[in-house]
């Protein structure tokens, strides 16, 4: 496979964007060698600088559910562009998307849009402080919650991946705020409102983790928390900025049927622009400004191309939920066991952990349902595995703690290709 355009782009890249990338875990550390550059992307495929082509599975990360430049939102986008790119000033768009999010969504009152993932968290947290007047927030061992200060402890696959447990320049008496447990650990998450209860404000977490590779809740570990929260006075924070939309129309919350107090989306809800947004109870959002105190505001915030985009995407989403939710599932499915089969045949220990779209694997023997768990996949294997698939024209997440993500634009016969690669790939890392 030739990548001459991709190594000269990258050596001009490094000598001007710090390690070539402007987000990390695009940088391949976590599996050697250099990123490939793309130039287009249609459907399921992403087409690179030297011109070959992948069958996509890392869909920008999670918001590219309907695949890449579905005709629909092209051309929803090639109108709006025409009447201006950004006003500064209400527009209709940005309350058909609170409209949008409110009905797929029950637990969203209100809702306000942010310019990521980040940004929606980071004011979900000041919001959940400011409303119970408490300092400390819980979160759980390898979920990532975008990298605001608050949150970057212990976060998952971006700082995992890199080897770092924690990121210089976050104050230690910020962090010392955030209180760490393992996900699916109902007993420490007893434990901690026992000795920290008056303190807590909130509770954050990704109901299906997507940050430490594909996690899912145990059976009434959800449930858990929103007990305690709602004893203790604290607030429960779904971060659902990849699982909104997601693991299905109504999200994780819709899934287990828990109601969180506030609800952080990003990822797909832009169609693949720039976006995030958190919402909540009308007791709770009332507090933002200008309604109320608590101070979060955007230049771009409701931009208009971004929810367009959104809105265009969720609309397809709700025509379209009843069929196709289900295709996914069943394409993942497919692949999820796929793999699983031929690794057996390989005599290579594999868990493929999945979730409607979602999956990963991991090279363990052992149950994935945390990030001690997560943390014995063999990374080493992992990295000749991902190397395997790429030379075979599979874009894989390139982070042994990544979710693969499966699209509407993905077929049986992509999924048929997948797996002829996997085999290929399972028996060179056996
Ligand atoms: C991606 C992600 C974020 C951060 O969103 P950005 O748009 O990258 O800032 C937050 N939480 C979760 C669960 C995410 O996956």
């Amino acid at each position: 496979m030739r990548r001459e355009r991709s190594a000269e782009w990258f050596r001009r890249a490094v000598r001007v964007i710090p390690g070539g990338v402007n987000s990390p875990v695009r940088a391949f550390r976590a599996v050697g060698g250099e990123p490939i550059f793309i130039c287009s992307a249609r459907g399921a495929y992403l087409e690179d600088a030297d011109g070959n082509r992948f069958i996509d599975y890392v869909g920008s990360w999670g918001p590219m559910i309907l695949g890449h430049a579905h005709p629909e939102v092209v051309r929803a986008l090639e109108e709006a562009v025409r009447r201006g790119t950004s006003y500064g000033a209400p527009t209709s768009w940005e309350v058909e998307m609170a409209e949008e999010i409110r009905q797929a969504l029950p637990s969203i009152e209100k809702v306000r849009m942010t310019n990521s993932g980040t940004e929606a968290t980071m004011s979900a947290i000041r919001l959940a402080r400011a409303v119970t007047g408490r300092r400390k927030i819980v979160k759980f061992e390898g979920c990532y919650h975008g990298h605001a200060d608050a949150l970057l402890v212990r976060a998952g696959s971006g700082v995992a991946t890199l080897g770092l447990p924690d990121s210089p320049g976050v104050l230690p008496e910020l962090a010392a705020q955030t209180l760490v447990i393992p996900f699916n650990d109902e007993g420490a998450l007893e434990q901690t409102f026992e000795v920290h209860g008056r303190d807590i404000a909130g509770v954050i977490i990704e109901p299906v983790v997507g940050n430490m590779g594909c996690v899912l809740p145990k059976p009434g570990f959800l449930s858990k928390a929103r007990e305690l929260t709602e004893r203790h006075g604290a607030l429960l924070i779904f971060d659902e900025v990849i699982t909104g939309f997601r693991v299905g129309y109504h999200g994780a919350q819709g899934l287990y049927g828990i109601r969180p107090d506030l609800t952080c989306l990003g990822k797909i809800i832009g169609g693949g622009l720039p976006v995030g947004a958190f919402g909540g109870r009308e007791e709770v959002m009332r507090e933002l400004a200008p309604e109320g105190p608590v101070y979060q505001a955007g230049t771009l915030s409701g931009n208009p191309l971004a929810m367009v985009a959104g809105l265009t995407t969720l609309r397809i989403l709700r025509r379209d939920r009843e069929t196709l939710y289900p295709r996914l599932e069943h394409l993942t499915t497919r692949l999820a066991e796929g793999i699983a089969i031929e690794a057996e045949r390989c005599g290579v220990p594999v868990r493929v952990n999945h979730l409607a779209s979602m999956l990963t694997v991991f090279f363990t023997d052992r149950e994935v349902t945390d990030w001690t768990s997560a943390a014995s996949t063999d990374r080493a294997r992992f990295r000749r595995f991902f190397h395997a698939l790429l030379e075979r024209g599979i874009y894989w997440p390139p982070s042994p703690f990544e979710t693969a993500f499966v699209s509407a634009a993905h077929g049986e016969a992509e999924i048929e290709m997948t797996l002829d690669a996997v085999r290929n790939a399972l028996r060179e890392v056996a």
